[in-house]
Parts: structure tokens; C-alpha cells; sequence
């Protein structure tokens, strides 16, 4: 009987949730609690957004304060995980023939990773190591390089997607928390009749109507792709971990695979 770990997308929003309890972060909280410590975390964050695709390498991988205006609370934390440069290397190999490249000195942990894993797994003891996203290749290469990440599930790797189904921060409005627009809700619940129940299917997701709303870029929706290709390989369908909506025009949902 193979052991596979759990896989999960989750929608960080915003980085003051790092910070923050909330039920999104007790849920993440819950989430990391509920499994065997993982050898290693795999995380494809929408903030590593390049023309390559690369994992990092390094031993012990910078925490990045990647965002401007926030109170100095949060540019002090730091998320200390080492890295793991054997398992980098696996990656590279499980990828074959889609060329990876070894970041030993570009990228560390961004906040898309480390606000959800300050939470996830608190003591920082378990390597980290990140999957950049590669901007200049469409949905389906994305979709299959998950999917060829599944044999890092039966190795002890957590692979976790940190973005946002739903993510236009033009259209943000401040005095709406707890609130998403008619187009986020629809949007969002569109994909989740996919994510729960045939993954496969995510690609249609960009004919939707509402895409342009709700993905006016792909960084924060790309994650999901990997979970999705995740999910295709294990031929199991996600489930919800928890769902809202934040300031109108980001959905906070989050989606787990779970482990078998
Ligand atoms: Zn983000």
C-alpha cells in the first residue's frame, strides 16, 4: 500500500493574514496538524512569477518581504526552513523531459509561501523548497507539470499551490470585508464545481465570463493548475478546506487533496 501525503491550494489573500487568526489561518493551522510531519513542502506561489521554470536550491533559503505599505510587524517576520538540495534535485529528475532549473541564489521563500506555512507548520522545521511559475507557458503545461509532481506525494513531500481563485486587486474595496461581488461568487463557484468533482476540466475555466474579472492575470490562479494536475493524477477529486471572500474581488478559497 502506498502512502501518498496530502496536497493543497490555498488562497493566502492578503499578507496580514500571516499575522492574523482568522478561520482562513485556523483552517491552514488545522490543515498542517493533520499529517504525518512531511519530509519536505513543495510550494507553487503566485509571487514566483518568471520566465523559467525553477526550483529553488538553496540550504537555507531567504525569507522575502515581497510587498510595499504593510506595518513593520509583518516585514519582521522571517519563516527559517531549511532547504533541501536532494530533494531539488529529485524534482528536476521526476520533471523529465520539462527542464527545471536549479535557483541556488535567486528566490527564497516569498510571502505567498511563508504566510500560509508560519501557519501550516509554525516551527519552521520542515525543508521548503519553491516550484517558480513559468509566466511565458499557457495553462496546460502547468496543469501537466503537476500532474508529474505526483510521485513526490509517495516521497514524504507536502505540495501545496498558494494564490487565489478569485484575485483582481484593481477592483479591491477596502470597506468590504468578508464580501465578494456577484462575479467572484459566480466565478469561484464555477471552479469549484470543477475542483470537486472532475479536475480535468479546470482548463474551461478561462471561457468562463467572468475570467477577465477574476483573473485579470494568471499568477494567482496558476497554482491551481498544479493541484488540479495533482488531482488528475491520483484521479481523486479535491475538496473544500474553506471558503469566503475578502474585500469584493478575492476569494479565499482553498482546496485539499487529500491523502490516501
Ligand atoms: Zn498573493
Amino acid at each position: 500500500m502506498s502512502q501518498l501525503m496530502p496536497a493543497a491550494f490555498i488562497g493566502h489573500g492578503n499578507p496580514m493574514n500571516a499575522i492574523e487568526q482568522n478561520r482562513y489561518t485556523e483552517s491552514w493551522t488545522n490543515f498542517g496538524a493533520s499529517m504525518p510531519k512531511p519530509k519536505a513542502i513543495l510550494v507553487i506561489s503566485a509571487h514566483w512569477y518568471v520566465n523559467i521554470t525553477a526550483v529553488t536550491a538553496m540550504r537555507m533559503p531567504r525569507t522575502i518581504h515581497d510587498f510595499y505599505g504593510f506595518p513593520k510587524e509583518l516585514f519582521a517576520v522571517e519563516y527559517p526552513a531549511p532547504g533541501d538540495l536532494s530533494i531539488a534535485e529529485r524534482i528536476v529528475d521526476v520533471v523529465q523531459p520539462t527542464y527545471v532549473g536549479l535557483d541556488e541564489d535567486s528566490w527564497g521563500i516569498d510571502h505567498g509561501t511563508w504566510s500560509v506555512l508560519v501557519h501550516m507548520f509554525p516551527a519552521a522545521d520542515v525543508p521548503v523548497l519553491q516550484l517558480s511559475i513559468n509566466a511565458e507557458l499557457p495553462f496546460d503545461y502547468h496543469f501537466n507539470l503537476g500532474a508529474q509532481l505526483h510521485a513526490l506525494r509517495s516521497e514524504g513531500v507536502l505540495i501545496v499551490g498558494s494564490g487565489n481563485v478569485v484575485h483582481n486587486l484593481r477592483l479591491i474595496d477596502f470597506n468590504a470585508p468578508g464580501v465578494g461581488t456577484d462575479w467572484a461568487h459566480r466565478f469561484d463557484d464555477d471552479v469549484r464545481a470543477i475542483m470537486t468533482n472532475d479536475t480535468t476540466e479546470l482548463g474551461r475555466a478561462s471561457a468562463h465570463g467572468d475570467y477577465r474579472l477574476a483573473v485579470p492575470t494568471p499568477d494567482h490562479f496558476l497554482p491551481l493548475a498544479y493541484v488540479a494536475g495533482l488531482s488528475a493524477a491520483a484521479n481523486t477529486p479535491t475538496r473544500t478546506l474553506v471558503d469566503g471572500y475578502e474585500m469584493g474581488s478575492l476569494s479565499m478559497t482553498a482546496y485539499e487533496l487529500a491523502a490516501t
